[in-house]
């Protein structure tokens, strides 16, 4: 169980500063939603934190340790996006055993891994088809299952559940804090949705313009003048 820490954290694309030296600190096994309009730097943040972009300054601290330079798949953190970004042509338990290929690990511990993760998403049984064969919520658990065969300690979800409809929406939720409950691990969460982060959040990142406009447990965000 690791803590997350953002320490001036910045990032900057030519001119524009998308984020303004943001300092935070996120106990371990937190669940916390990023919240705020569009352009404020909620997805820019979290792709400094998976390491999809670079960090123009500052650092993002994993247990104390300093992960900002570090390669995606060796940060302990994995990452979960809107659209799921699966693979068409695999089947989903080799999109879920994906980056235990690629670490070389044999096909025999992979399919028992892939499979243990299929359960934990309630999704054993689908493990021979295609993506293309599944609806918008089971891709979904599939990208989620895909995302934590690397046995992340920080799961990362950009608008994980906008394209969901709201019956599967509601389900959704109560399976990411399913796993919060099981697995331990700290979750970010970025939604534009207050009432997904009413939801789901245990703590409120609000971010305007750059920089944290309010921050703090749910209930005292939400409740506040
Ligand atoms: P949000 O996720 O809150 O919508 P983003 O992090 O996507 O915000 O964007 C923050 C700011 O950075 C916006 O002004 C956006 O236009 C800009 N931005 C984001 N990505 C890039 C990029 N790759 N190149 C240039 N500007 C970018
Ligand atoms: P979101 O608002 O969900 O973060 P966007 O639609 O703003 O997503 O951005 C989608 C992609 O376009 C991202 O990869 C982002 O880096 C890039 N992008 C966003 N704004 C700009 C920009 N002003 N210039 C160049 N690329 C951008």
């Amino acid at each position: 169980d690791l803590d997350l820490e953002f320490v001036s954290l910045t990032k900057r694309y030519g001119d524009t500063i998308a984020v303004d030296a943001v300092s935070y600190h996120f106990g371990a096994g937190t669940y916390a939603c990023l919240l705020g309009p569009s352009g404020c730097g909620k997805s820019s943040t979290l792709r400094m934190v998976a390491g999809h972009e670079s960090v123009s300054d500052g650092s993002v601290l994993l247990g104390g340790r300093d992960i900002s330079h570090l390669p995606p798949a060796k940060r302990g953190t994995a990452m979960m996006f809107q659209n799921y970004a699966l693979f068409p042509h695999l089947s989903v338990a080799d999109n879920v055993a994906f980056s235990l290929k690629m670490k070389g690990v044999d096909a025999a511990v992979r399919a028992r891994h892939a499979g243990e993760m299929l359960e934990l998403v309630d999704m054993s049984g689908f493990a021979d088809r295609l993506p293309a064969q599944l609806s918008g919520g089971q891709q979904q658990r599939v990208a989620l299952a895909r995302a934590l065969i690397t046995e992340p300690d920080v799961l990362l979800l950009d608008e994980p559940l906008s394209a969901l409809d709201p019956f599967l929406r509601i389900r959704m939720r109560a399976e990411l804090k399913r796993l919060q409950r099981e697995l331990g691990i700290t979750f970010i969460h970025v939604t534009h949705g207050q009432d997904e982060a009413l939801a789901l959040a245990d703590e409120i990142v609000v971010m305007n313009d750059a920089r944290i406009e309010q921050a703090g447990p749910t209930r005292a965000v939400f409740d506040a003048p």
